[in-house]
């Protein structure tokens, strides 16, 4: 019940916004999935290949599964024939890894390009620059069973509530920038993914499209593997 409320007041924020609520339900059992899907919710992010897998075998198959987390390259396969999104591509490694994979299941795999805006150090993403650089690439013949279908970033971890702003602002300019070039066929500009439950509210302001929210909804995680 509690899961149901909560998530009807994250979806109250989202109303006339052209923005979805991905339930981040890492750490979470089985069992809280399963009430959350029965709240009417059916986009979930997990970070762990192997967690996400079981709990797809697990529950009904109208979900939708999005990777969120740093991806290794030996667990593309496990996710491969089911992960509706990946998020988290922070190499061109992880990329053709991913393009190898979705060829081998006769299928395109939808990714973000993770970029680093956070001014604290972080270990994974692309820069802007070379987000730019990037694109310029011939990235269709190269990832042919790839679709690039927008950014995902993650703002610092801090009370301060301008400079998280600043850097969903500048991740949204980096995304409408791109909107406005000339891509590669296999990539197009469409979501937006940054905010979580502590700057969700300054992620749907700065033009996000998809909020990943776990803690608001499920509650403290008590794993320390986040
Ligand atoms: C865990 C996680 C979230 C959700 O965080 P909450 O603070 O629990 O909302 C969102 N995005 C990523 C990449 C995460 O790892």
């Amino acid at each position: 019940m509690e899961i149901k409320n909560n998530i009807k007041e994250v979806e109250a924020e989202l109303v006339d916004k052209k923005c979805r609520l991905i339930a981040v339900s890492k750490t979470q059992p089985i069992a809280t999935l399963q009430a959350a899907y029965d709240a009417g919710q059916r986009l979930f992010g997990e970070n762990k290949a192997q967690e996400m897998f079981a709990k797809y075998e697990a529950l009904p198959k109208d979900i939708e599964w999005h990777m969120i987390g740093h991806l290794q390259t030996n667990k593309v396969k496990l996710i491969a024939p089911f992960v509706s999104l990946i998020h988290s591509v922070d190499s061109l490694k992880l990329l053709e890894e991913i393009n190898k994979q979705a060829k081998r299941f006769n299928r395109t795999i939808f990714c973000l390009l993770q970029v680093y805006i956070a001014r604290e150090e972080t270990k994974f993403g692309f820069s802007p620059e070379e987000v730019l650089e990037l694109v310029k690439q011939n990235l269709s013949e190269l990832y042919p069973h790839v679709k690039i279908v927008g950014l995902m970033g993650m703002a610092t971890f801090t009370d301060n509530q301008a400079q998280i702003r600043s850097e969903f602002g500048l991740l949204s300019s980096l995304f409408n920038q791109l909107k406005s070039m000339t891509l590669p066929t296999n990539m197009a500009m469409k979501e937006l993914s940054m905010g979580m439950s502590a700057d969700y509210k300054i992620a749907i302001e700065e033009g996000s499209t998809l909020v990943r929210i776990g803690t608001t909804i499920f509650g403290n995680r008590n794993h320390t593997s986040q």
